[in-house]
């Protein structure tokens, strides 16, 4: 077994509402998806554990981590118009994070090569002092944290397939150019960010690429972007680590999003990356689920990515073959090429 999967029942109990999109059920159904015949077999289980208050100073501010702690054991406390605590949130969201460095450590130790966080609450929009858009710590920022500090990384790519831009993450790394921060999201949507001119800044200055996307794309849009804009940039990289940022609001049928990205085509996102990663990195690939609100839609996209990843692809052979030649002309990769192309130059073309 090549591939584990982080779970754990604390996950189900941050409860924002009932009638909050981000429910307990979604993990649920994900768990109950692990234990059908075909996955049942295939992935190694591993437990989390609380990230400590020194790691998660390293992206949120020590009065920001306290207010969450303080949040431990009350019934509901608003942190942002739609980012809610209940009694277990403050202990999901730091073995969340947790969860990351558990992941990261079983790779690294050489145990498997690729490992799935099935965590909530999700993490990408999560800022230094702020919750926002159901995320209370950044869980992906903190994986690349203690990639770099932990475990002696020079240079992480993370990839953001999430339908929202992943704000809080972008701007973690804004200046730092040990960290790609890739991210393919819906534009313009929440959370506003993710323009292509957004790109970085000071020593980070063309280690930010956005590929804002109008809604209705699907696979064989993300298949053309996938290839013409993160393929090049990974290849000059070189990273020591991919971290993914899997949110499944991209599935066509997502209450949520306005992608039309089907469970195939999310096995082709994940054909690419775990090409790249054996290319580029010995193969090693952490995803963390960010958002995703239509059950079947993370239940299938969830197998969907095990099973590619396990060499048991859903793909059928002449999709495969299309995504592999389909060339869409976006809009996007002239502005792509015109403001990255000097710093990766095989971009866009
Ligand atoms: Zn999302």
């Amino acid at each position: 077994m090549n591939i584990a999967v982080v779970k754990d029942e604390i996950f189900l109990k941050h409860n924002p509402g009932d009638w909050h999109p981000e429910r307990p059920e979604r993990l649920e159904r994900i768990y109950a998806r692990l234990e059908e015949p075909d996955l049942a077999n295939l992935v190694k289980v591993l437990c989390p554990r609380e990230a400590t208050f020194e790691e998660l100073t390293w992206n949120h501010a020590p009065e920001y981590i306290k207010t969450i702690q303080q949040t431990a054991g009350q019934d509901h406390v608003q942190l942002d118009p739609d980012t809610i605590t209940s009694p277990y949130t403050y202990e999901a969201a730091v073995k969340a994070v947790g969860a990351q460095f558990v992941g990261l450590d079983a790779i690294f130790k050489g145990q498997v090569a690729h490992v799935f966080a099935l965590v909530r609450p999700p993490g990408h929009h999560a800022e230094y002092n702020r919750a926002m858009g159901f995320c209370i710590f950044n869980n992906v920022a903190l994986a690349a944290h203690y990639a770099m500090r932990r475990l002696s990384c020079e240079r992480v790519l993370i990839i953001d397939w999430d339908l929202h831009h992943g704000n809080g993450t972008q701007w973690s790394f804004y200046e730092d150019p040990r960290v790609v921060y890739f991210s393919t999201h819906q534009f313009p949507y929440y959370p506003g960010t993710g323009r292509v001119e957004e790109i970085g800044s000071g020593e980070g200055t063309g280690f930010t690429v956005n590929v804002p996307l109008p809604a209705g794309c699907g696979d064989p849009e993300y298949a053309t972007v996938f290839r013409r804009v993160l393929v090049p940039v990974a290849k000059e990289f070189r990273p020591q680590v991919i971290l993914i940022s899997a949110g499944f609001d991209i599935y066509f049928g997502d209450p949520l999003g306005g992608m039309s990205v089907t469970p195939v085509g999310v096995a082709y996102l994940m054909r690419v990356v775990k090409e790249l990663a054996h290319e580029l990195c010995e193969g090693r690939i952490l995803l963390t689920l960010e958002g995703g609100y239509s059950l079947q839609g993370l239940s299938d996209c969830t197998a969907a990515v095990i099973l590619e990843l396990a060499g048991r692809s859903i793909i059928p052979p002449d999709r495969a073959e299309e995504l592999d030649e389909v060339e869409v002309e976006l809009e996007v990769f002239k502005r792509i090429s015109a403001v990255l192309g000097k710093f990766w130059p095989g971009i866009g073309g």
